[in-house]
């Protein structure tokens, strides 16, 4: 019989972040496959977890899903997770998560934190609606033209950004949308968390002489609220 495939949340800083049932599974499972072994491993010592680890990121993933999936259909009792949060937001699990799904074995996700929901509940801005765009493209030209197809979004708009190319989004947010409503959320659930919440020009001008460190998510105001203000 085939074994089953656990997805489970861990995690996005804080230790304490992780369900009963997570450290339970994590405990009985025959194999966990990370994303950031040395990492994961942190949070295993913590819950003194002994279960072997494996790694699985974005430079192994085609061979290392078709081992896994073997693996699973040899009957093992895979857990699958990854550097923090959800595993497939945003990180290499949608594939695994795929191909087990497309095997026919059974997929049990374990719930738990994720940093899009935990920053955009901390932003303030409305939570009935919203749209998740993972990291933009890198390439400048290319940037412009995804938060251009985002001007006219009413939904809150969420998107995970590195503290390098903060700067510069915030400049492009504000000459794509004018003086829109954001939240910067940055190193959520951990010692030196901080959100800081305004226009985006007015944000920009805050953190211009910062060294912006950490891990962020900026979610920035559907049309439909900005209007609603003005
Ligand atoms: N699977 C993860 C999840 O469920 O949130 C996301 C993985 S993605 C590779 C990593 C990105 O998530 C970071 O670059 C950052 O944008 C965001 N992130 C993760 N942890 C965070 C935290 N503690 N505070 C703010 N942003 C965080």
């Amino acid at each position: 019989m085939a074994g089953s495939l656990f997805v489970v949340a861990t995690p996005i800083g804080n230790l304490e972040d992780v369900t009963f049932r997570a450290v339970r599974v994590l405990h009985e499972v025959d194999l966990i496959a990370s994303e950031d072994t040395r990492h994961t491993k942190i949070l295993l010592d913590r819950y003194q977890i002994g279960t072997p680890l494996t790694a699985y990121h974005k430079f192994n993933i085609r061979a290392k899903t078709r081992q896994l999936v073997n693996e699973l259909l040899a009957g093992k009792m895979i857990a699958l997770v990854s550097d923090a949060g959800t595993p497939g937001i945003s990180d290499p699990g949608y594939e695994l998560i795929r191909a087990a799904v497309e095997q026919g074995i059974r997929v049990e996700v374990i719930p738990g934190p994720s940093a899009l929901v935990t920053a955009l509940v901390a932003s303030g801005l409305p939570t009935d609606r919203f749209v998740f765009e993972g990291f933009l493209p890198k390439k400048p030209g290319k940037k412009r033209k995804a938060l251009a197809a985002l001007k006219d979004e009413g939904r809150t708009i969420i998107i995970y950004e590195s503290p390098f190319r903060l700067l510069k989004t915030l400049a492009e947010i504000e000459a794509v949308f004018g003086e829109r409503q954001i939240a910067v959320c940055r190193e959520l659930t951990k010692r030196f968390e901080e959100i800081i919440r305004g226009g985006a020009g007015e944000v920009g001008a805050k953190l211009k002489d910062q060294r912006v460190r950490g891990e962020i998510v900026l979610v920035i105001s559907g049309q439909d609220a900005q209007r609603e203000r003005s």
